[in-house]
């Protein structure tokens, strides 16, 4: 756990600051807490549960040697109290923290673990409008942050043709450094030039370009230029920390952060809507065009866009069937920094697996074009049961000696059942269940039963106050017998309650999924 929580740090954007990703996602509460955490994980006892409210270490209690070593809540409001006014009130007074999906409860593990997502997310759009890749297609985004930055990357893996748009110089030399971009650019003439030459030649390229996304998506239309697809990661999300308005640099929006905040909140608002506004025209002149979760409709609507949510959600319109099935990012990391460990489980997934296009045909190109960052890790989007069968392999490697171990084994939130977001995984669906949030409750406390060894309850904060409730889980291998208990009832548990999730919602696929997987629902 304590490697967790450093390696989420190691890999976060302003690590100094706690901040993981996501404008404000943070690792633990301040710093005094960040080493109160570190003291306690290297004393806690095996039969003991350390628990932490919003990312400060409360209390321990003996448990038993089964039970969660770490349960957490982080940024949890009562509901007419979740709002991003009363949110930051909290904050600075110091009695909460937001932790995003994957900082507060340490399994970040830098854009590769979004990776997979972003490329199955182009490739479905892909096989929606243009046949099998995005050869010859060209996509326009904005933001090139901690998540945002796999999209360069994801795109050219697609065969495709990417312009990122970021309005930080340094976010986008990141990328660079890291083997997520390849061309740094400040010139729109260029880098349009060279991503229209690199369309027409069929040939992949991922250009990241300083500027603004509303001004630069704007300007892209006024020309003419009408991309294949669409979409954007900026942190629209957090009007105040996470979205700089238009005519604006970063150090001019931190200084508005503290002097005036209402007016920055304004005008980051103001800028979301022109590009919105870009969005939609670009939708009305045929281009694919998906909002990526960062919650630009909703912000927009609030600055005057009626007809925001004409954009679709990328989760609804590409990834929902694959949730009906338990297929989503499932990761994991090598604690003890074994580089062939994690090549070792690629070979076995390639084998074991083989009848999974899906994650065979992933592995192979992260092998050769996924660098790691920060513990030698892997994302790889296995289904309901599919997960449970690694990690006892994985578990059973250990066991014999043929790799080194530990392994801890975790998903985003953004998974079938891990999460209730009315404006992002759960818009639109069948039933109108969408703001029902005890779907992720009752994961986190089934997850507990299972015996996962980290277990985590997450609620928006910031700009996302109010808006979802999500739970995450960690299970390590380290080659034991009692690994392999847990392994198979946490796994096992988490994926198959999501699916019954959508089951109930009426989904057929997630029905279908409860009977072949023989899943015990007694009302489905
Ligand atoms: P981040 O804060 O690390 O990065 C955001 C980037 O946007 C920064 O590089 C910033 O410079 C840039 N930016 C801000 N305003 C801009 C503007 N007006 N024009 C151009 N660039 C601008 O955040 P992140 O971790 O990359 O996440 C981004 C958003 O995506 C968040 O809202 C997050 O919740 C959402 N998200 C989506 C998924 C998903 O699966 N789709 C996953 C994680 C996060």
């Amino acid at each position: 756990m304590l490697r967790l929580l450093e390696n989420n740090l190691e890999n976060g954007e302003k690590p100094e600051e706690l901040i993981v990703y996501a404008a404000r996602g943070k690792a633990a509460r301040d710093w005094d807490c960040y080493h109160a955490i570190v003291r306690t994980l290297k004393v806690l006892e095996e039969d003991e549960t350390l628990v932490i409210q919003s990312g400060k270490p409360v209390a321990v209690f003996r448990t038993h040697v089964d039970a969660p070593m770490v349960i957490m809540a982080n940024g949890n409001l009562v509901g007419r109290w979740a709002t991003p006014e009363k949110f930051y009130d909290l904050e600075n007074k110091g009695l909460t923290m937001w932790g995003g999906y994957t900082a507060g409860d340490w399994m970040y593990i830098g854009s590769q673990g979004i990776v997979q997502g972003t490329y199955e997310t182009f490739a479905c759009a892909a096989r929606e409008e243009y046949g099998e890749t995005l050869k010859g297609r060209f996509v326009l985004t904005g933001g090139l942050g901690g998540m945002g930055g796999a999209q360069p990357l994801a795109g050219i893996l697609n065969g495709g043709v990417v312009l990122g748009v970021d309005v930080d110089p340094d976010r986008i030399k990141r990328r660079i450094e890291t083997d997520y971009c390849q061309v740094f650019s400040t010139d729109l003439n260029d880098s349009l030039k060279m991503c229209l030459r690199a369309k027409e030649r069929e040939e992949a390229l991922s250009v990241g370009l300083v500027g603004n996304a509303a001004t630069v998506f704007t300007e892209v239309l006024k020309r003419g230029i009408i991309p294949d697809i669409v979409t954007d990661q900026t942190s629209a999300h957090d009007p105040l920390y996470g979205y700089i308005p238009e005519g604006m640099t970063v150090q001019e929006a931190e200084v508005l952060q503290k002097e005036d905040p209402e007016r920055l909140i304004d005008l980051a608002r103001q800028s979301m809507a022109v590009q919105v506004r870009a969005m939609l025209g670009f939708l009305d002149r045929g281009s694919i065009v998906f909002e990526y979760g960062n919650n630009i409709r909703a912000q927009a609507k609030l600055a005057g866009v009626e007809d925001a949510f004409r954009i679709p959600i990328f989760t609804e319109r590409f990834l929902r069937p694959m949730f009906c099935k338990g297929i989503g990012p499932f990761r994991w990391i090598s604690i003890s920094g074994e580089e062939s460990d994690i090549y070792r489980i690629d070979s076995t997934i390639l084998k074991e697996f083989s009848d999974n296009e899906i994650v065979t045909n992933w592995i192979k190109l992260a092998k050769d074009h996924v660098k790691f960052q920060g513990l030698p890790a892997r994302i790889g989007w296995l289904s309901h049961g599919e997960r449970t069968k690694l990690g006892l392999i994985v578990n059973n490697m250990i066991r014999k000696g043929e790799i080194t171990g530990p392994i801890a084994f975790t998903r985003d939130h953004l998974d079938c059942g891990g999460v209730s977001q009315p404006y992002r995984e759960t818009e639109n669906m069948m039933d109108g269940s969408d703001a029902i949030s005890d779907w992720p409750l009752l994961n986190a406390l089934l997850n507990c039963a299972a015996m996962a060894d980290l277990v985590a309850i997450h609620a928006g904060g910031g700009g996302y106050a109010g808006y979802y409730q999500s739970a995450g889980l960690i299970v390590v291998a380290d080659g034991t017998t009692a690994a392999d208990r847990r392994i198979e009832r946490a796994l096992t548990a988490d994926t198959g309650l999501g699916i019954v999730r959508y089951a109930d919602a009426g989904y057929p696929i997630a029905i279908e999924t409860v009977r072949t997987k023989h899943i015990k629902a007694p009302m489905i």
